[in-house]
């Protein structure tokens, strides 16, 4: 057998090929991932050199990497207990960290159900709003709206309100629950659009637990922006209609977009709301759904009056003490002040984007900038041209984009504007 630990890179790309399957890819796999040595601050050591973090692993790394206070956060509690199960016990990290979203979510939002992935806190987001209508008698009400360009998860339920065509789920179209879909929301404020979303709530709210969306940013179902005045049609079209409204915050939140969660954008409290991704700054995996009093009681008044759900490392400590420390971090430093800062890098360097042949638009929001292409990237071709920067990217469908950790120096920032620049060029 091989000496894993010191295992020359060809050999371990090898056994990578054909015994570990990466997310959205075949088996074995086609292209080569770079391998990952270590990461420090906001850059990567990788098989191919050193490169400075686009992506944040995927919205989630904000602080970057091997912090030390996050380090420390995670030995600390590495020294009490990694783990114990949630039913009947309890501790400070998993208290601690729900009074912490309590307090910084939006008001209203008092409890909290602690997942170990986005996509299950989507699910019990999902089995929430359902379970609020069965325990008030209203069985019937057991479908989502949504709007089309979104991304959930990967799961069933979310997979049914991720964007019906042309996204990653289309194949299970005919096995997912059947939803109601209304179009995508135009990046600015249209009154004909906010009619449409009120005409649907109004005709489907017999059949409808909840409308479902991520608010002002669509993540993976197309990195759409819009109008956050459409978040208050939906509050009050929701009210008007006896249907509940979820935000997921997954990708958005913990300031992402310039406000510390996207539905302040709007000053609209959901009545359900997701977290998860930068929840513990990347370091393990955890999310959270938040619900109100009024949910919560009303699934209390049902004949089955609990909430049939409780994963196996629900509330994991070791994620919980990391996600506070997180939390810590990003509100005691001005991080306002630093996702503008990284929004007018991205301006400014994305800018001169618009004039490259092929590229349909270039918008910034927050610390995410987007160059949409006219075509199908091709992401081997544009991944080369980022790592030829120095730069870790991602791209896909017809889209290069970055959402840099808050920590990331303008020379980075630049640095990641010319790789995006060059993606988009060579993609
Ligand atoms: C990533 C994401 C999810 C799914 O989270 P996982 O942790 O990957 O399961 C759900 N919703 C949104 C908006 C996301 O960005």
């Amino acid at each position: 057998m091989p000496d894993l630990p010191g295992l020359p890179v060809p050999e371990l790309l090898a056994l990578d090929r054909r015994h570990v399957w990466h997310p959205y890819g075949p088996m074995p796999g086609r292209v080569d991932p770079l391998v990952v040595e270590s990461a420090s601050g906001v850059r990567l050591r990788t098989s191919s050199g050193d490169l400075v973090d686009g992506m944040s692993s995927w919205w989630s790394a904000i602080h970057g990497y091997n912090h030390p206070v996050l380090n420390e956060a995670a030995r600390e509690q590495l020294g009490r207990m990694s783990h114990v199960m949630f039913g009947g016990l309890t501790h400070e990290p998993a208290v601690r960290l729900a009074k912490l979203l309590v307090d910084m979510s939006p008001k209203g939002l008092e409890h909290v159900f602690l997942a170990d992935s986005g996509s299950v806190s989507v699910e019990v987001a999902v089995k929430m709003c359902l379970q609020y209508w069965r325990s008030l008698g209203r069985g019937g009400k057991q479908r989502l709206l949504t709007w089309r360009g979104g991304y959930h998860g990967d799961t069933w339920q979310p997979m049914s309100v991720c964007d019906p065509e042309g996204g990653m789920h289309e194949l299970w179209s005919g096995v997912l629950p059947r939803q109601v879909f209304v179009d995508a929301p135009p990046a600015g404020y249209e009154e004909a659009y906010a009619e449409q979303l009120r005409a649907a709530i109004e005709r489907h709210a017999d059949e409808l637990a909840a409308v479902i969306v991520e608010p002002v940013v669509q993540g993976a179902g197309g990195m759409r922006f819009h109008s956050p005045a459409y978040l208050r049609v939906l509050r009050e079209a929701c009210d008007a209609h006896d249907v509940l409204l979820v935000f997921d915050e997954i990708a958005t939140g913990f300031g992402r977009t310039g406000a510390l969660f996207a539905a302040e954008h709007a000053a609209v409290t959901p009545d359900v709301m997701c977290v998860g991704k930068a929840l513990t700054g990347g370091y393990l995996t955890m999310a959270a759904t938040l619900c109100t009093p009024r949910v919560a009681e009303g699934i209390s008044r049902g004949e089955v009056p609990v909430l049939a759900h409780g994963p196996t490392f629900m509330g994991n400590p070791l994620a919980a003490s990391v996600a506070c420390a997180s939390i810590g971090l990003l509100l005691g430093q001005d991080w306002l002040a630093e996702v503008k800062r990284i929004e007018a890098g991205l301006r400014e360097g994305l800018a001169p984007a618009r004039e490259l042949p092929g590229v349909q638009d270039v918008r910034v929001l927050g610390a995410i900038g987007v160059v949409q292409l006219d075509h199908e990237v091709d992401m081997r071709a544009a991944t080369q041209a980022a790592v030829r920067e120095g730069v870790w990217l991602r791209p896909f469908r017809d889209l290069v984009y970055t959402m840099p950790p808050y920590v990331t120096g303008d020379e980075d920032v630049a640095r990641i504007a010319r790789a995006v620049s060059a993606a988009a060029q060579e993609g």
